[in-house]
């Protein structure tokens, strides 16, 4: 069992948009007692409070693009300072550069910490599209819904919290989603090497349904965090 001697660990969850990283993410930290962090919802947020990382990151992120190493680890280099990241996290779309990657290993290494474990969501390119197009969330309670594989059981409310207050990401148009697929293959499907040369790397198929997937994560999660 986990004691305070414990290092808190670090999960990392790898993959293209639309593997499920951030529906995974939001089941495991609930399960595990992990914070879940986001570099897009951290970005998102300082998009809406127009900080000066926001207004630099908005345009980039609208075509689809990366935003600049610096800003990206800086913001998340400071969300993960906050005292509640000592039960440890899952990192769901960081680091997506080699670059990021080397710098989280500073940022752990300066905590006596490492990587527990890069987990990577594997899935087909062509799927993604179709996943992405048509999602959307509760504004209120974080919660995902889908237009085909997961539309909330009444048109518009929330099946967890009942809300009516729905969103869709503004990057999450077709044209945008080929764009961020480009910059996954171009950056970020690199790091599953790097990953691998550390022997951090576990890969699972993310094709098939959203809770067989969680339970196979769960397992797997499970088994690296008794390390
Ligand atoms: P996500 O919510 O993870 O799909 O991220 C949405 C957008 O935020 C991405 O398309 C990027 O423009 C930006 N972004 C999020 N995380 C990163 C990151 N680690 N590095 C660079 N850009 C990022």
């Amino acid at each position: 069992m986990d004691g305070p001697m414990t290092t808190p660990a670090t999960l990392i969850l790898l993959g293209p948009p639309g593997a499920g990283k951030g529906t995974q993410a939001r089941r495991l930290s609930a399960a595990f007692g992990l914070v879940q962090l986001s570099t897009g919802d951290l970005l998102r947020a300082a998009v809406a409070q127009q900080t000066e990382a926001g207004r630099a990151a908005e345009a980039v992120m609208t075509a689809g693009g990366l935003v600049g190493d610096e800003i990206v680890t800086a913001i998340l280099g400071e969300r993960l300072s906050a005292p509640d990241c000592a039960a440890g996290v899952i990192l769901d779309g960081f680091p997506r550069t080699t670059r990021q990657a080397e710098a989280l290993d500073a940022l752990l290494a300066a905590r006596g910490q490492a990587v527990t474990v890069a987990i990577s969501l594997e899935v087909q390119d062509q799927a993604m599209i179709a996943r992405i197009s048509g999602r959307y969330t509760c504004a209120a309670c974080g919660e995902g819904y889908h237009d085909t594989f997961k539309p909330t059981q009444t048109p518009g409310r929330c099946d967890a919290c009942g809300s009516d207050r729905m969103k869709r990401r503004a990057d999450d148009k077709a044209e945008t989603v080929r764009a961020r697929l480009l910059a996954y293959h171009a950056e970020t499907a690199p790091l599953t090497a790097y990953y691998e040369r550390l022997g951090l790397l576990r890969r699972l198929d993310a094709m098939g349904a959203i809770d067989a997937i969680a339970a196979d994560l769960s397992a797997l999660i499970a088994r690296a965090l008794k390390r």
